[in-house]
């Protein structure tokens, strides 16, 4: 999971080693402490492209 702000270069991710409920937790921090909007993006599945 990746979220980032899109007001600036904010942003956190499970790859840094954090839990999906770490980087939720911080991005609501994030959006409560400048009010900045934070979105996020979830990767798809490895296998989602076989065929
Ligand atoms: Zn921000």
């Amino acid at each position: 999971m990746h979220k980032y702000c899109l007001e600036c270069d904010w942003k956190a991710s499970t790859d840094d080693g954090d839990s999906e409920q770490e980087v939720s937790r911080k991005a609501i921090e994030h959006f409560v402490e400048t009010g900045h909007t934070v979105d996020s993006i979830r990767l798809p599945p490895p296998c989602v492209n076989k065929n």
